[in-house]
């Protein structure tokens, strides 16, 4: 057990080595399962469970102490010169290009400090699954460069990574000013012609009355999650979404064996910053409720957040990126649900062959359509 202070923070280590009792090679976490297993003799060895509690931080001291002081956990790292992504360092994973972008040339390593991680999820959906995950998504797509479809055959190129989230906590309390709007009827007489003369009629028109409004919403905002990643698109990543965060558990390191990790971007006042603007979406919808009536115009939101907590954690996300034609897309799983989200190129020709086709297909239809005319009269 390594010493930590007060805010998990531990000294530099490197990453841990979890030799197999009977062989000696190198355990991997087995994904789905509560072990780590011998990809050489298949020797399983359970993971003892960790007695700790998965800890939620106090955000203003997380900051005031990342400010303050330099003692954060230090790794070394890989670092992607290419798309500036920096992920945990494994001297028994040979990458050629990186995880993240699909660049060629992996520039090498530097150290990273950070604050320890608090909690993760550990990989339920192992690289196989994963694999035909991805290869029934490369052939369901329509207009893909062959190119790109060859590329699933190689599948070297799924990386396990956790990557790095904070959740956040906070107690708001909010104060709005106003205006609330009630629809309500009245009679209309209007002027109209009817058989060559003029006529005053009645109807009834909808009209808005506004009414100021002003008061108090309170929520407890629980587990608000913000991607600490730059490197992954939010909006793919974003679509990955739920994950069961119900089911975190306290960090602990066999479940990283054999796979990688990325290292934060966003640190934790960043991170809160999102945050708010995600609280603010549901802190908007509560105030119009509040405000009530057929129409809510918002002129003034005033959020105190209290009791803010927060912790770092690792989502294990099954990642392959692949540079085509000067361009970086990626294909993500959810390494919980084997959800499946990517970025995907379009054959130029293949969009083309289909609209010439559906030209021809309308002009055949046309002509037989026009010939059935012809039988008929
Ligand atoms: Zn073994
Ligand atoms: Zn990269």
């Amino acid at each position: 057990m390594q010493a930590t202070d007060d805010l998990g923070m531990a000294p530099a280590e490197a990453a841990r080595r979890f030799p197999c009792a009977q062989c000696g090679a190198e355990l991997h976490y087995a994904p789905g399962t509560e072990s780590l297993r011998c990809g050489h003799c298949g020797y399983e060895n359970r993971i003892m469970p960790s007695t700790a509690q998965v800890q939620e931080l106090d955000f203003h001291q997380v900051v005031a102490e990342l400010a303050a002081r330099e003692s954060r956990q230090e790794s070394i790292v890989n670092h992607c010169d290419a798309c500036g992504a920096e992920y945990s360092f494994d001297p028994a994973i040979h990458a050629d290009t990186c995880p993240f972008c699909g660049a060629a040339a992996v520039a090498g390593t530097t150290r990273h400090r950070h604050l320890q991680v608090n909690a993760l999820l550990p990989f339920a959906i192992p690289a196989g699954q994963s694999r035909d995950l991805f290869r029934r998504w490369l052939q369901s797509l329509w207009f893909a460069p062959g190119k790109l479809k060859r590329y699933g055959r190689d599948d070297s190129r799924l990386t396990g990574m956790y990557v790095p989230y904070w959740t956040y906590d906070a107690a708001t309390r909010t104060a709005y000013q106003g205006m609330r709007g009630d629809y309500y009827q009245v009679p209309e007489t209007y002027q109209t012609v009817e058989n060559g003369r003029t006529v005053t009629r009645t109807r009834m028109v909808t009209r808005i009355r506004w009414n100021p409004a002003a008061g108090t919403v309170t929520r407890d905002f629980d587990d608000v999650l913000v991607l600490a990643s730059e490197t992954l698109s939010g909006y793919l990543t974003e679509e990955l979404e739920p994950w069961d965060l119900q089911n975190v558990r306290p960090y602990q390191e066999e479940y990283l064996s054999g796979f990688r990790s990325e290292m934060y971007q966003l640190d934790p006042a960043q991170g809160f910053d999102q945050a708010r603007q995600i609280m603010a979406r549901t802190i908007t919808v509560d105030v119009a409720r509040a405000i009530g009536g057929d129409q809510q115009q918002i002129a003034r939101l005033d959020t105190r957040y209290g009791d803010i907590r927060c912790k770092h954690i690792l989502l294990p996300i099954w990642v392959s990126a692949f540079r085509f034609r000067n361009k970086t897309y990626r294909f993500l799983v959810n390494g919980r649900t084997g959800e499946v989200q990517g970025e995907r190129p379009y054959s130029p020709w293949k969009i083309v062959a289909a609209v010439i086709f559906g030209i021809v297909l309308a002009a055949v239809l046309a002509l037989l359509f026009s010939q059935q005319g012809q039988l008929h009269y």
